[in-house]
């Protein structure tokens, strides 16, 4: 058994965090190890101060920690996750919302100041790897982990038999952006022809993306807010507009749209991926009915008469990015 210690670093819009773990490589065929995290710390991003304010922010959360436990960075395997890809051309960043670090050679730059190479991926690869080998999918032993970030956007990470599976263009299950809406069921049509499974779904402004009908349209936490008060005229947050679908038809409309879109579009990627399991995450992911209805949806839409597919709630909480990213390095 070997130990091996590495850094993630989790690179946030607004924070910052970074974590050291110790971890044992297991051997082949043998059960994934737990790992240990032996200090964590937090920091803001700066993202406001510019591109080399984030890089130095960064490099000396790293050389921090190096040298307190008494290691050369060049000695230290980093990975670091974060919103947003790194082109696998150019190897800039791009759709990063720390919009100064977007068109900038952050990966190069990094590995440049830590003297070694640093592992990059985007946070909900990050999610996924670390939910995959630590948290909800531990247990699974081959196939792939579909990782969905259900929060302010949609997004998601494919791992593969226990890596992340980014992509040619590092747009590997990034299922946000494919239509799910509006289309309904056609009117007078035999109903051999047309599985009337769900409700129609509303017609949405154009997404920022540029195309209309993205599932992230529906089943963000925003647009199901933005819906709501279409709908009624008033200002709700998302709990509190789920709470109330029992006594608000106006609630009860919003949810089911977004129960809707995120059943269609989960379909869409069983079929594509057959994954071994999926695991919700994000702040939208803590609604419950979404582990009953919400699969309920997903079965209807599958193309197949039953769905075996698991469908779980996260288990490493907000750790996950940190942890995933210190698994980037091996
Ligand atoms: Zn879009």
């Amino acid at each position: 058994m070997r130990e091996i210690l590495s850094l993630g670093v989790d690179l946030g819009g607004t924070k910052t965090e970074i974590a050291l773990v110790k971890r044992s490589l297991a051997e082949p065929g043998e059960a994934p190890k737990a790992i240990e995290v032996l200090l964590r710390r937090r920091t803001p991003t700066g993202g406001e101060k510019g591109y080399d304010a984030v890089l130095a922010t960064v490099t000396e959360l790293v050389r921090g920690v190096a040298a307190e436990i008494g290691i050369d960075t060049r000695d230290l395997p980093v990975g670091v996750g974060m919103p947003g890809s790194v082109t696998r051309r150019e190897g800039f960043v791009k759709n990063s919302n720390t919009v100064c670090l977007n068109g900038r050679p952050f990966r190069e730059d990094l590995s440049r100041a830590l003297g070694r190479e640093a592992a990059f991926e985007n946070d909900a690869n990050c999610f996924a790897l670390a939910e995959a080998r630590l948290g909800a999918g531990k247990q699974v032993r081959e196939g792939v982990v579909f990782g969905v970030i259900l929060g302010t956007g949609v997004g998601g990470g494919i791992v593969f038999d226990g890596k992340p599976w980014g992509g040619l263009q590092g747009l590997g299950g990034e299922w946000g952006h494919h239509p799910v809406g509006p289309w309904r069921r056609q009117r007078n049509a035999p109903a051999t022809e047309v599985r009337d499974v769900g409700a129609g779904l509303s017609e949405r402004p154009q997404c920022f993306c540029g195309k209309m009908g993205c599932l992230e349209l529906y089943a963000a936490g925003p647009a199901v807010e933005r819906d709501y008060l279409r709908r009624t005229g008033r200002s709700a947050r998302l709990p509190e507009i789920a709470a109330a679908r029992g006594s608000d038809v106006h609630a009860a409309a919003a949810i089911d749209e977004m129960l809707e879109a995120f059943g269609r579009g989960l379909a869409t990627v069983i079929d594509i991926l057959d994954p071994s399991l999926i695991v919700l995450g994000g702040g939208v992911s803590n609604l419950e009915f979404l582990y009953t209805e919400g699969v309920e949806r997903v079965a209807a839409y599958v193309l197949n008469d039953e769905l075996l597919t698991p469908i779980v709630r996260h288990e490493l909480g907000d750790s996950a990015g940190v942890l995933g990213a210190a698994l980037l390095s091996s």
